[in-house]
């Protein structure tokens, strides 16, 4: 494969047009691997973004694909529904925490945080109340690269700085602190007390990552920092939006992030596994009384509708992902993975280059104390013939949840080769 015009003519993500970092052509992709264009078969460790959580080129997901396509491949979703919807939305309404009974099938995670804002925005100015326009949010967040995603991402680390001056400024508070194994410490709570004390009557909403905070740093905290975050928001008339597009469909051990909490948001965003990353579909469920408070008094209805909405070939596979996760293997597949990441990353915590170990379900996370050139240690990788891509200080992995215990090992092992 010749990738020269690619080089000179294709944006990648967070890749600059000027001197671009070089790209991988892939062939296929099976199972766990990806084969490159020249055969190398890498052991994918990223899961494509957490989103292939049952491999590559899976059976049940594919034929899915095949009979939707041959029945109808997208039709409006304004004025029009379909089976895949309804099936889809019915799981979805099934599997989330409690509470959540309305759902906005969006077509992207980013574009699933926007719909969140705006329900909260709406749901107080359906009430009257236009002063809580404001959103509150742990720093070291990430939601997403759209301009309201943006502007509640970690405002120094979030990649999207350049932009201070245009976004809606927002309330940041401090990043939880106690992480997810230590003894908690109330105390940690007072900020967030003192910032809803002083603003809650200009917040509508509360956005956070549940326990793991992903691209904003992958720190994973105490669930007792959500606990009070709920408690907190509801104290003080705010809604809690709970992040899980990373986190959802059970990467962190449990099926949703706040299950370690034992909470439900008032709205949820779902998106990367939930397709079984085979196409782009995101989700932003609501609870019974945002969706009525969203739509009483003027305009009666909620403001959004994506061209490709509820998309039939997306909803289809969604839906049949969704089946693979009600089987429920997945439970033990992500605790063995749990228990085999925590054997085999905690030595590298005595590698000179290495600050921090931690792991959470099927998330590995290895921190340097300085960020890692990304051309080189990516060419190590590919060398070993695994596929991981670290960003900043970090080196982790997420990978499918049907790796088996050999496959683990060459990732693991190629992490501290590469640090050390
Ligand atoms: C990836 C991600 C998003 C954005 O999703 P896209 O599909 O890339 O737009 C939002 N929130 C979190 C927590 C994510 O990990």
């Amino acid at each position: 494969m010749d990738t020269s015009f690619d080089q000179q003519h294709i944006w990648h993500p967070y890749t600059s047009a000027l001197n671009p970092l070089p790209c991988y052509p892939v062939k296929r992709a099976e199972g766990v691997r990806i084969e490159l264009d020249d055969g190398r078969k890498l052991i994918d460790g990223m899961a494509s973004w957490w989103a292939a959580i049952h491999g590559y080129n899976h059976p049940a997901l594919n034929s899915a694909v095949h009979e939707q396509t041959d029945n109808m491949a997208h039709v409006m979703f304004g004025g029009l529904t379909h089976q895949p919807a309804i099936e889809v939305s019915k799981k979805l309404i099934d599997m989330a925490p409690d509470g959540l009974e309305r759902v906005f099938l969006a077509d992207s995670g980013s574009v699933a945080v926007e719909v969140a804002m705006k329900m909260a925005l709406q749901y107080w100015a359906c009430q009257g109340n236009q002063q809580k326009h404001k959103f509150l949010t742990p720093r070291n967040g990430y939601h997403g690269d759209t301009f309201g995603a943006m502007s509640v991402c970690d405002p120094v680390n979030g990649m999207h700085s350049l932009f201070s001056n245009v976004l809606p400024k927002q309330i940041f508070a401090p990043a939880p602190q106690t992480l997810f194994d230590q003894l908690w410490n109330e105390d940690e709570m007072a900020p967030l007390i003192e910032l809803l004390e002083q603003h809650h009557h200009e917040i509508a909403a509360m956005i956070l990552e549940p326990v793991v905070q992903g691209a904003g740093g992958m720190r994973i905290y105490h669930p007792n920092y959500l606990q009070r975050a709920r408690q907190l928001c509801d104290e003080y008339g705010v809604l809690l939006i709970a992040d899980e597009i990373a986190t959802g469909f059970g990467r962190t051990g449990k099926l949703f992030a706040c299950e370690h909490a034992d909470i439900s948001p008032d709205i949820l965003c779902v998106g990367k596994a939930l397709t079984g990353g085979y196409m782009t579909m995101a989700a932003t469920l609501c609870s019974e009384d945002v969706a009525m408070g969203v739509c009483q008094g003027e305009p009666g209805v909620f403001m959004h509708g994506p061209t490709y909405m509820g998309n039939p070939l997306a909803c289809a596979v969604a839906d049949a992902s969704l089946s693979l996760i009600q089987q429920g293997h997945w439970h033990q597949q992500v605790a063995n993975i749990e228990q085999q990441l925590q054997q085999e990353l905690a030595p590298l915590a005595e590698l000179e280059a290495v600050a921090d170990v931690r792991v959470l379900g099927a998330i590995g996370v290895v921190e340097a104390h300085k960020p890692v050139d990304v051309a080189s240690i990516q060419r190590h990788f590919v060398d070993a013939g695994v596929w991981i891509r670290p960003f900043g200080k970090l080196v982790y992995i997420m990978p499918p949840y049907i790796i088996q215990p050999d496959e683990l090992r060459q990732l693991t092992q190629a992490i501290g080769s590469a640090l050390n």
